[in-house]
Formats: C-alpha cells, sequence, structure tokens
C-alpha cells in the first residue's frame, strides 16, 4: 500500500471504526479539554501541545489530519495550545503508566524464541509481555492497593498500563520512581544484569516474583531449552514427562523439586533474569510523557493500539492483529 492508499484507510478507520467510547474507559474525559495531544505526521515531522475542547472535535482532527502516529499526555490547568506550551501551564496529572516493550527483552529473547531482527514478535516472546502483566497487575492490586488498571497494545511490540485510580493520578516523580523500584528486580538489560537481593523485602513480593516466573517457566519450556540450560538428556526426559502428567497445574511439589535442580546446576538466577518484568523506566517517571493514544492507528504496522478485555488478555496474539494498511 502507497502512501495516498495509507492515508485512505487511516481516514477511514477514523471516520467509521475509532472508538471514542472504549478510550473513555482509559482516561477520565471531565477533564478532556486541559489534555494535552501530541501527533506525527506522514513526512516526519513532530507536533505536541495540542488539545481538543471535546471528543468529536479530536476525532474531526483525526480524520482531517490523518497522523501517522497520536499521542495522548498529561492534563493541565488550562488547554495547551501553542500560545500556551505544557512547560508554562500547571501540571495537573497523569495517569500511572508502564511501558513493557520487547524491546527491552532484546538481550535475553533468543532464550525463549527464534525471532529475528528488531521489529519481529511471535507468541512465544510475547508471554514475556504477559508475564510482566500479570506481576506488575498483581503486586500493584495486592501491594498498593490499585484497583483500575488497564492494558493497551502498543501496536508492536508492547503494551501499555493505564493505572486510572485517584491516587495514582496524582502520585509526583518521586513516588512514580519508588513503584518502579520495588517492581525492578533486574538491573540493566545485559544476560549477566545484576538481580536485586530482595531477601530483606516483603515475603509476598518475592515469592509471588519467583512463584509466578518458574510456573510460566515450566508451562512453556521446551526440552530442548532444558538441554541448552545445561540439564543431561535423561534428566530433561524426565522433567517433560511429569510435566506431561500435570496438564498445565504445576504442582508445588514439582515446582520445589525443579527450582532445586535448577539450583544445582547454577540457573536458577538466569531463569529469573530472563522472565522478570523489564519496565521502561523513563516512561514511567515523566510525568508530561506522551503516551500512544489507545484505540489509534501505530504508523508503522498499521494495527490499532487496541485496549486489552481484562478477561481475554493472555489470549492475545500480535500476530494474529489485522492491519489496516
Ligand atoms: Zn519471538
Amino acid at each position: 500500500m502507497n502512501r495516498a492508499q495509507q492515508r485512505i484507510a487511516l481516514r477511514d478507520y477514523y471516520s467509521t471504526n475509532f472508538e471514542i467510547d472504549g478510550l473513555s474507559a482509559v482516561i477520565d474525559f471531565s477533564k478532556f479539554s486541559t489534555r494535552e495531544f501530541g501527533f506525527a505526521t506522514f513526512d516526519g515531522k513532530f507536533f505536541r501541545n495540542i488539545s481538543f475542547e471535546s471528543p468529536q472535535v479530536l476525532i474531526d482532527y483525526l480524520v482531517d489530519r490523518t497522523p501517522f502516529h497520536a499521542y495522548i499526555g498529561a492534563v493541565y490547568g488550562e488547554p495547551p495550545s501553542r500560545e500556551k506550551p505544557i512547560h508554562k501551564l500547571k501540571w495537573q496529572g497523569h495517569e500511572l503508566v508502564f511501558d513493557i516493550d520487547l524491546n527491552e527483552y532484546d538481550a535475553v529473547r533468543k532464550f525463549v524464541c527464534s525471532c529475528q531482527g528488531a521489529d519481529q514478535v511471535c507468541i512465544r516472546c510475547w508471554q514475556l509481555i504477559n508475564l510482566a502483566i500479570r506481576i506488575i497487575d498483581e503486586t500493584l492490586r495486592f501491594d498498593f492497593g490499585m484497583n483500575d488498571i488497564i492494558w493497551v497494545f502498543s501496536g508492536r511490540r508492547g503494551v501499555h498500563g493505564w493505572v486510572d485510580d485517584k491516587i495514582g493520578f496524582m502520585l509526583n516523580q518521586e513516588q512514580r520512581m519508588s513503584i518502579i523500584d520495588y517492581l525492578s528486580v533486574v538491573h540493566g538489560e545485559a544476560e549477566t544484569a545484576r538481580i536485586q537481593d530482595r531477601s530483606k523485602l516483603k515475603y509476598d513480593f518475592r515469592y509471588r516474583i519467583e512463584h509466578t516466573v518458574f510456573k510460566y517457566f515450566l508451562n512453556n519450556v521446551r526440552r530442548k531449552d532444558l538441554i541448552k540450560l545445561g540439564f543431561n538428556a535423561s534428566a530433561a526426559s524426565n522433567i517433560m514427562k511429569q510435566l506431561e502428567h500435570q496438564e498445565g497445574q504445576i504442582d508445588e511439589n514439582l515446582l520445589r523439586n525443579f527450582n532445586l535442580r535448577l539450583a544445582k546446576i547454577n540457573k536458577y538466577d538466569e531463569i529469573l533474569r530472563r522472565w522478570v518484568p523489564r519496565i521502561d523506566h523513563k516512561v514511567t517517571i515523566d510525568l508530561r510523557r506522551l503516551l500512544r493514544l489507545p484505540n489509534s492507528i501505530h504508523g508503522k504496522t498499521g494495527r490499532v493500539a487496541r485496549i486489552l478485555d481484562p478477561s481475554k488478555i493472555f489470549a492475545f496474539n500480535p500476530e494474529e492483529e489485522p492491519s489496516i494498511f
């Protein structure tokens, strides 16, 4: 599809299929007119400090201008505009957001699937994203008491978590940073990144992370992964046979036994390092951050940044998402 055809596809999408109601599930429409928006055009220009009187005016803009990318930012004391850019306005809140992208996993992704190249994604490496959602979502609910959490497909290789609780909306940068610290187990992207010593922290969190990671690992493991880890052929076959009997419901004894065997071959940390959530810190702590507009089109892939149905999050497969191009 050439550029002109892509613009027509975008216009069709924004005039007939763009679900503004879905957006109201993610952001509070009562503060709509003082919210910042930003757009990238087809010819590579980028504009921010834009605001809209109402959701309908935003839709009209999307249909008229067919931006390549559309973004949404924080709420301010007055409507942002070229004359009144955001740095001159009083900041009045931004949802607590999390950006999880396979880019952050590139150093460890090779152990999980055989995707090649920066832009690839498959259902196997998507399990890394699913696992991060599972751990972060549970931790925000149980340890921070947040309830209103929505996950949105980024349109390419990741997801954005939007926490809509009032308390999250007003958190300052320092507070957001300390939530990120709490959730960070691995420091750095490398294969050998340091693992945070959690032994002094609350038992619940350590338990949740380790329990979730290793159960997930066992549910997705293949015989060849075990061999690569250093198990000999008969040990690998033996573990696979035990897993077959479990039919996806890993029991505690098997889990404990497997973890002991992993520790014996010195691979316990390695699994943890591969599978723990890797969050892009910069996105969470930046109070004025623009994030892809939920339900808008990702200009490179032509896929909708779809709001994920909470009951079907883990059934989502990015490879099956249609492209409007
Ligand atoms: Zn992959």
